[in-house]
């Protein structure tokens, strides 16, 4: 399933998060079963310490360039502009590519996530980066961007799932036309196993971790799963033959429990987080 970004770029709806994968070989094995499978969307980060791997994979791949959509992230310690425009060349390399479809800021560090996006802006006017966008960008830090930037973001990349659903912030960024991704949409482990959701499940003869995937799908939103298990891998991408009904999907907007797993950027001292990071 492929979105339509709102500058005409079109992006596969279903992509492998790869957060987490720092063996060489595990990462190697598990981005070639992913795009045996059908999968044409990686979403690595320089924090990942894995971009390496995921050029390679692809690499070894053989299929055209254009067909597989890469996203990076420009780590907290490297912002600012002169630091994000070299940050992104030592991805461009690790990645052996000479673009990248989507670079992210990836928090909003305080006093530099601005002057991080207006490097971004440039790279994609040099037409080095095909989508320009932001992660982990609440509403206050997107409406700072409205007042600097001359492109918009056209992705912000915000923790999602069903413990944590962010309606409101998707409404905000919808209004906008800026696309969402879901990272952890599953939930990083802390909604499975679930009985309820195993009992949706059966009704449409899939898993529950498809039905929570599918969940996001009917949200409208682009979700990176992660997973290094090549039956996962082939399960979380097996999406696209059925869709819940609206009492399914009610179940699960009940489960909305400001369940965050990650840091929340609108708290002051956020950066706390990512101490030794
Ligand atoms: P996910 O919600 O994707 O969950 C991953 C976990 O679920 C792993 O433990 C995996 O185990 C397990 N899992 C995967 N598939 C299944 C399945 N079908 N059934 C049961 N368990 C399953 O969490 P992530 O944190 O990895 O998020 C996804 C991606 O989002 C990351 O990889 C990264 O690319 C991105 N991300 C972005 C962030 C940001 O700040 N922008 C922050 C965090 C993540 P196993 O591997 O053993 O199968």
């Amino acid at each position: 399933m492929i979105k339509k970004l709102s500058n005409n770029v079109d992006m596969p709806q279903v992509g492998l998060g790869v957060y987490k994968m720092t063996d060489e070989t595990e990462a190697i094995k598990a981005i070639t079963t992913a795009l045996d499978v059908g999968y044409r969307a990686i979403d690595t980060a320089t924090l990942y310490q894995n971009e390496k791997e995921v050029g390679e994979a692809i690499k070894a791949h053989k299929l055209p360039r254009e067909d597989i959509f890469i996203t990076t992230k420009v780590w907290n310690t490297d912002q600012g502009y002169d630091n994000t425009l070299r940050a992104f060349e030592k991805s461009l390399e690790l990645l052996q590519v000479d673009y990248i479809d989507s670079y992210l800021t990836h928090w909003p560090v305080p006093e530099k996530y601005t002057e991080t996006y207006r490097a971004i802006e440039r790279l994609y006017e040099e037409k080095l980066i095909r989508v320009p966008g932001v992660s982990n960008h609440h509403q206050e830090h997107l409406l700072e961007l409205e007042k600097t930037a001359n492109i918009k973001p056209v992705i912000n990349q915000i923790e999602c799932h069903p413990l944590l659903q962010q309606s409101e912030l998707i409404k905000f960024c919808h209004e906008r036309d800026i696309a969402v991704t879901g990272w952890g949409p599953l939930g990083r482990g802390r909604i499975l196993p679930n009985e309820e959701l195993d009992h949706i499940a059966k009704k449409y003869n899939k898993t529950a971790a498809q039905v929570i995937l599918r969940w996001h799908l009917e949200r409208g939103t682009i979700i990176i799963p992660k997973s290094i298990k090549p039956s996962r891998i082939k399960e979380n991408f097996d999406l696209f033959d059925f869709s819940l009904d609206q009492e399914d999907m009610e179940t699960i907007a009940s489960y909305d429990s400001n369940g965050r797993t990650g840091a929340n950027s609108s708290e002051p001292g956020f950066m706390r987080h990512f101490e030794g990071m």
